[in-house]
């Protein structure tokens, strides 16, 4: 690809009057039955109660999470409450051998009869911690900056939906987890990430309608990226599926998988029971010929044909088992053989070909518009 190619459109960029940083929750550990926190002139508010506490110098606060034998079902709420929040006005706070801005609360998980940690934290300050978890605080900056945009995006996106999405209970926006993203805590910054996120403060990404939708990005595409609906079945605007030639020598191997006909015919089942509202009624499998870009895959269990997607095979199978949802089926005598390329979903930015392209010049605008190339940077804050 050259450089000065018309492959990179530039991002139209608009700017909004600057607004406040957002703050937002995340949900940093779950299931807790002691947590003990310290710092500072630690100022300390007990929800539950209406009360608030105010110390001086160095404090260390223990909480017992665990309900009390002879009365669990009167002492424990049925719907997550939040029952203390700690701040430390003049510096971090501490939980085990971690620091965070901003502040902590906790929150009952009624499930486990436990505590959940939540981080209320400045978008930005998140992001310097993220950036270290979900790529790495010594690669290049302009890398960096394209994962805060996207990070940034997805939480933003979370943010605005608010915290009833997926349970009308839930306390915060999202978690630190491959279920949404993962983040750190003020021990993983590096100067990379703070000048990352002070570089990008505020940017995000909007699909071609104007609206923002969640940025995704995985560790290694392994030669193209997919669309969320291959992937997921929902639809998102404004993504292709882009061919990446960059991240093809880094990271994970090529892999491949085998797999003994009858247990394909097994998996092929609880994926149509749990995806398609569907079932197998055979046993003998036949794959339609598969070519690596199709996100599905065509076989026939009996005489019935079913499409299904690879992802949801991959879903079934673990991602140890299959590493990403780029892969190629054929069958061998009774068995079928599974080679893949790539680590993770496969949607958005890929992170590796990210890290080359920064290495060979290309700024963060240009990464981004590669892997985004119908979306627009604009400045939400
Ligand atoms: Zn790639």
């Amino acid at each position: 690809m050259s450089k000065t190619g018309c492959l990179f459109f530039s991002l139209l960029f608009s700017a909004t009057a600057g607004s406040a940083v957002p703050e937002v929750k995340v949900l940093i550990a779950k299931s807790l039955k002691n947590i003990i926190v310290e710092g500072v002139d630690l100022q300390k508010r007990i929800h539950t109660q209406n009360r608030s506490q105010q110390y001086h110098g160095r404090k260390r606060i223990a909480f017992n999470c665990a309900p009390a034998r002879s009365a669990v079902r009167q002492t424990f709420p049925r719907s997550p409450l939040l029952v203390a929040s700690l701040s430390s006005p003049t510096g971090l706070i501490s939980w085990g051998d971690q620091k965070y801005k901003g502040e902590l609360q906790l929150l009952t998980n009624p499930a486990k009869e436990s505590c959940d940690l939540v981080n209320l934290v400045p978008m930005e300050a998140y992001l310097t911690t993220l950036l270290a978890k979900e790529m790495n605080g010594t690669w290049p900056v302009e890398a960096l900056k394209a994962q805060a945009v996207a990070a940034r995006t997805y939480a933003f996106d979370r943010l605005k939906r608010g915290m009833g999405l997926e349970s009308d209970d839930r306390l915060y926006h999202l978690e630190s987890s491959e279920k949404d993203q993962v983040s750190g805590s003020v021990r993983d910054v590096t100067p990379n990430t703070v000048q990352a996120a002070r570089e990008t403060e505020g940017e995000i990404l909007m699909g071609p309608s104007g609206r923002v939708a969640p940025a995704f990005f995985h560790a290694k595409c392994g030669g193209k990226t997919l669309r969320p609906d291959q992937v997921w079945g929902g639809v998102e605007e404004g993504y292709r599926s882009v061919t990446c030639s960059f991240c093809g020598k880094t990271g994970m191997k090529d892999w491949r998988y085998r797999l003994r006909g009858q247990k394909l015919t097994s998996m092929v089942d609880q994926v149509l029971r749990r995806y398609y509202a569907d079932e197998t009624s055979g046993t003998d499998v036949r794959l339609m010929p598969d070519s690596l870009h199709n996100s599905e895959l065509r076989l026939y269990v009996g005489d019935r044909l079913h499409i299904i997607k690879k992802s949801y095979l991959r879903s079934l199978a673990g991602r140890e088992t299959l590493p990403s949802n780029n892969f190629i089926m054929t069958a061998k005598n009774k068995d079928f053989i599974i080679h893949g390329a790539g680590n993770g979903h496969g949607v958005g930015l890929c992170q590796l070909g990210a890290l080359e392209l920064a290495k060979r010049g290309y700024d963060y605008r240009q990464i981004l518009s590669y892997y985004f190339p119908r979306h627009k940077l604009k400045k939400a804050y």
